[in-house]
């Protein structure tokens, strides 16, 4: 079934999936982000609720919300938009969101599956969204080196497990910023997915030919030439195209299928309150 029977055939048993979204501060990117997850939610006939706190709300307040939506038993699914004002501990805030509740999956007990090899719970939204591009586009990850360049909670690392899973069956190699010769393993790989929030870092002399290339980042920078001041780069210089077999494109790409992963692990909360 696809998404939208799924919401069909949920809705049809008296549930109403239902996304609660609660964003701090006011980061214009952020508020793009979480208009463009509420916008895809009525597009789907997914229930939201969009919470906005401001920037100088104390921790307590948001902890409050969070268990008021944790106890609701109409929410379904509860993000917390990243990144939270430098006064609040965003891992230990978003670790108080039920396990059930957490579609972005980042709670210790969905990744804690994840690193078990159990990849049927809620699994991180970008990189769960990489592994359906890739499955999408036909690429066979079986025996392939794989470079995962970035290594935080939300992309880099699940990523790098979820490409090394069983089933996935790539071998991996974790870059990061102490990586001495980032270059030279990524020029090793099959396919390389870039993460690092360093605007087209990974360079067309990085690439094996041929290979494939996952641009993940989403990236501000300064652009004179266009009417707002900037424009959105990748992690990856689009000269890598003239290289790479299949090069996933920015803006799109790996940001449309994070909001995808979001909505379907939405629904996936879900169905999960019919199973309990
Ligand atoms: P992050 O938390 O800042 O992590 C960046 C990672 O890159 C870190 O592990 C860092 O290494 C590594 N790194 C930084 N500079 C490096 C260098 N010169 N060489 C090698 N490694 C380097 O960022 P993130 O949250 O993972 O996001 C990464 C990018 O993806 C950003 O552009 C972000 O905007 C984008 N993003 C896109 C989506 C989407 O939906 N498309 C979703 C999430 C993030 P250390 O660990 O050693 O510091």
């Amino acid at each position: 079934m696809n998404l939208v029977e799924r919401i069909d055939a949920v809705k049809k048993q008296g549930i109403e999936p239902h996304l609660a979204v609660i964003i701090v501060g006011d980061d214009p990117a952020s508020h793009v982000y979480v208009n463009s997850k509420i916008k895809t939610c009525e597009r789907l006939g997914i229930r939201s609720t969009h919470i906005a706190l401001a920037a100088d709300v104390t921790e307590a307040v948001l902890r409050e919300h969070i268990h008021t939506l944790n106890e609701r038993t109409d929410v379904h699914g509860i993000l917390v938009q990243s990144p939270l004002p430098d006064h609040m501990d965003e891992t230990a805030l978003t670790d108080l969101i039920h396990p059930n509740k957490d579609v972005d999956g980042f709670h210790p007990e969905n990744l804690g599956r994840l690193v078990q090899g159990r990849t049927n719970g809620m699994l991180p939204c970008t990189p769960s969204g990489i592994m359906r591009m890739l499955r999408w586009a036909g690429i066979e990850l079986e025996g392939m080196k794989a470079a995962v360049l970035g290594r935080s909670r939300i992309v880099g690392m699940p990523a790098a497990l979820l490409l090394a899973a069983k089933g996935a069956d790539a071998t991996v190699t974790v870059v990061h910023s102490r990586t001495e010769n980032a270059a030279e393993v990524c020029r090793e790989a099959d396919i390389v997915v870039a993460a690092v929030g360093r605007p087209e870092m990974v360079k067309a002399t990085w690439v094996k030919p041929g290979a494939v290339v996952v641009d993940v980042g989403i990236n501000r920078v300064q652009d004179g030439t266009t009417e707002r001041g900037w424009r959105l780069a990748g992690d990856v210089d689009p000269k890598v195209a003239e290289v790479a077999s299949w090069l996933s494109p920015v803006p799109g790409g790996v940001g449309p299928m994070t909001i995808a992963m979001l909505m379907e692990n939405t629904v996936k909360a879900a169905e999960s309150v019919l199973d309990r």
